[in-house]
C-alpha cells in the first residue's frame, strides 16, 4: 500500500482525502474535537507540501426513506458540515480553510478551483448526496474528477463501500492517479492486522467478547475461535451460553435463536471458549433504592444458576480473578465489549478488572481494544494509555477481525 509518506512533488497538486469528520455535534456546537485533531498529521504534511487540499467526510445519518421532504431539508440541516470548517480552521491557523457548501456542480467545481497551494477546503456532508451510501458511479466519477491523488484516512468509514470511501478511489485508479493512506490508516490497519495474523511469539492469544449480544458478534466469535488460545466470554451474551449449556439464567438477557450456534461453539472451541463461573445479579436493571444486588455462582456442575426475578449484570469477583489469571500470561490480546453494564457504577468492576489485567501487561504484551463502547469504556475509566492501540472505528475495528484484515476502503488501496 502506498503511504502519505511516499507521497512526493505535491506542489500545486490537488489531494482528495477522505477524513472522518463524523464528530459528536448538536446544533453547530461540537461535544468533542478528537477526531478532527487526529486528522491533523495527514492534512497537515499535504498542506506543507503545497498541496491544494479537499477534505470529504460525511457527518451523522440522513434517512432517504423519509417520504416527507421537510423532514429530509431537517435531517440535513441538523448535520451541516460548516461548523467543522470553522473548527478545523482554529486548529490549523498556519492557512486557510474554505468551506464549501455545495456537494456537486459548478460551485463545487469553483470552490476547488479558488484553491491556492497549501490551503484547505472542506466540502459539505457527503451524506446530502442520495448516491454516497449507494456507491453510485457518476457521483464516484464526478468527486473524483476533482483531484489528482487519493488519500484514505477515515478508519471508521472503511468497512462501507460508499461513493466517498471506494467509489472515489476505484475511479482514481482506473485514470492512473496515485491512491494512498494516511497515518491514522497506517496506524489501525497495521494494529488489527496483528490480530488476525498472528505470529507465533504472540502467543498466547486471549480474547475477551463482551457487550449485548451474540447475534452482533457471531462472526467476530467464528473468527476469534480460530485464531486464539482463550475465548474469555462476559457481557450479556454469556447468559445465552450459559443457557445453551442448561442453566437456569433467570431474567437474564437471552437470545433464544442463538442457543445452537452457542453450543456448536462450545463444542467445537474444546475448552477454549472460556465462560464465567459467578456474575452480579440485580432484581432492578433500572438504579432505585434498595434494590437487591447480589453475587451468585453460575458454576453449572455445583449447582450455579440465576434466580428467577434476578439478572445477571456484571461478570463475577470469582470470574474477574479467573480472566485476569489468564490475562496475566498472554502475550496479545483482543478485547470488544465490555463484560457489565459500564454505564452503571453499580456493575463496573469486571469492566475495570479487566481494565487492570491489561494495565499489568504493559511493555510485555501487544494489547488491543476495538469496539465502540469497549473504547469510551477504556476512555472513561483512565486506562487508554495501558492499551498497545485503542481502534477509532468501532463497527470497522470489528469488520477488520471479522473479514482476517480486509475491509472494503483497505483492499481498494492494496
Ligand atoms: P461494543 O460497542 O464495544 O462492540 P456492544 O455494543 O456489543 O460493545 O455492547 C455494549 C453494551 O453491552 C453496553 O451498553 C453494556 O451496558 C451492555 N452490556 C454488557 N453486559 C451486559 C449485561 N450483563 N446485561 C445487559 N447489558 C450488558
Ligand atoms: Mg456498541
Amino acid at each position: 500500500m502506498l503511504t502519505v509518506e511516499d507521497l512526493k512533488n505535491l506542489q500545486g497538486k490537488k489531494v482528495y482525502v477522505r477524513v472522518d469528520f463524523n464528530v459528536p455535534q448538536k446544533d453547530g456546537v461540537i461535544r468533542d474535537n478528537n477526531r478532527i485533531v487526529a486528522a491533523l498529521p495527514t492534512i497537515r504534511a499535504l498542506t506543507k507540501q503545497g498541496a491544494r487540499v479537499i477534505l470529504m467526510s460525511h457527518l451523522g445519518k440522513i434517512k432517504w426513506k423519509e417520504p416527507d421532504p421537510a423532514k429530509i431539508e431537517a435531517m440535513k440541516k441538523a448535520n451541516d458540515m460548516a461548523p467543522v470548517a470553522k473548527a478545523l480552521q482554529e486548529l490549523v491557523p498556519e492557512t486557510h480553510v474554505a468551506f464549501c457548501p455545495a456537494t456537486r456542480g459548478a460551485a463545487l467545481q469553483e470552490a476547488v478551483a479558488a484553491l491556492k497551494d497549501g490551503e484547505i477546503l472542506l466540502v459539505q456532508n457527503t451524506r446530502y448526496e442520495k448516491g454516497e451510501e449507494k456507491n453510485d458511479p457518476e457521483l464516484a466519477k464526478e468527486w473524483a474528477s476533482l483531484a489528482d491523488v487519493f488519500v484514505m484516512d477515515a478508519f471508521g468509514s472503511a468497512h462501507r463501500a460508499h461513493a466517498s470511501t471506494v467509489g472515489v478511489p476505484e475511479a482514481m485508479k482506473a485514470e492512473g492517479k496515485p491512491v494512498a493512506v494516511g497515518y491514522l490508516m497506517i496506524k489501525e490497519v497495521e494494529n488489527l492486522t496483528r490480530c488476525v495474523e498472528v505470529k507465533d511469539s504472540d502467543r498466547p492469544y486471549v480474547a475477551i467478547l463482551g457487550g449485548f449480544k451474540v447475534s452482533d458478534k457471531i462472526k467476530v466469535i467464528d473468527s476469534l475461535l480460530k485464531k486464539c488460545d482463550y475465548v474469555l466470554i462476559g457481557g450479556a451474551m454469556s447468559y445465552t451460553f450459559k443457557k445453551a449449556m442448561g442453566m437456569n439464567v433467570g431474567n437474564s438477557p437471552v437470545e433464544e435463536d442463538q442457543l445452537d450456534y452457542a453450543r456448536k461453539c462450545i463444542y467445537e472451541a474444546k475448552g477454549r471458549l472460556i465462560l464465567p463461573t459467578d456474575a452480579v445479579v440485580t432484581d432492578s436493571f433500572e438504579p432505585k433504592e434498595g434494590r437487591n444486588i447480589k453475587v451468585v455462582s453460575t458454576i453449572i456442575e455445583r449447582g450455579g444458576y440465576i434466580p428467577d426475578g434476578f439478572e445477571g449484570c456484571d461478570i463475577g469477583p470469582e470470574t474477574a480473578e479467573f480472566y485476569q489469571s489468564i490475562l496475566a500470561k498472554a502475550k496479545m490480546v483482543f478485547w470488544n465489549g465490555p463484560v457489565g453494564v459500564f454505564e452503571q457504577e453499580d456493575f463496573q468492576a469486571g469492566t475495570k478488572a479487566i481494565c487492570e489485567a491489561i494495565r499489568g501487561l504493559k511493555g510485555k504484551a501487544f494489547t488491543v481494544c476495538g469496539g465502540g463502547d469497549s473504547a469510551s469504556a477504556v476512555k472513561q475509566f483512565g486506562y487508554k494509555a495501558d492499551f498497545s492501540h485503542v481502534s477509532t472505528g468501532g463497527g470497522a475495528s470489528l469488520e477488520m477481525i471479522e473479514n482476517d484484515g480486509h475491509l472494503p476502503g483497505v483492499d481498494v488501496l492494496r
